[in-house]
């Protein structure tokens, strides 16, 4: 099993299995939800994810778009949350205490990451969400 929690540790969830690599989104959504040049996540299949603590402190917001996010309500971490549509959590990469043996798998809405934003050669780079996926 992986473990992750939330900065206050109020919120602790585990995982047996990830079906991704870590993905980059540099959207500008999720810089201001991360604060930070882009959100590092996994794919968490929902049979295999599991909260051990604190699910009643994530509080959710989501835009009139539809595009959403959930966090801690005490320190204001990013949760995991269920995705629209599929069977499975998006799992933000920072909250796991384990070495989930995972690496980065590619870059997302480069096209309009932030002009400071230096991203290292090496994995794919996708101007928009990944071909043939819709995305945010
Ligand atoms: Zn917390
Ligand atoms: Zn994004």
């Amino acid at each position: 099993m992986i473990r992750g929690s939330c900065l206050c540790g109020g919120v602790r969830f585990e995982y047996a299995r990830a079906v991704s690599q870590v993905g980059m989104c540099h959207c500008s959504q999720c810089r201001k939800v991360s604060g930070t040049a882009s959100n590092a996540t996994i794919v968490v299949p929902a049979a295999d994810f599991r909260w051990l603590a604190g699910e009643e402190l994530s509080q959710r917001y989501e835009k009139p778009s539809g595009w959403s996010t959930s966090f801690c309500r005490t320190c204001g971490s990013p949760l995991p949350q269920t995705m629209p549509g599929v069977e499975a959590y998006w799992v933000p990469a920072g909250l796991l205490d384990d070495d989930p043996g995972l690496r980065i798998a590619g870059h997302i809405w480069v096209g309009s990451k932030a002009s400071w934003d230096v991203i290292p050669e090496g994995p794919p780079q996708f101007e928009e969400g990944l071909p043939g996926r819709k995305s945010s």
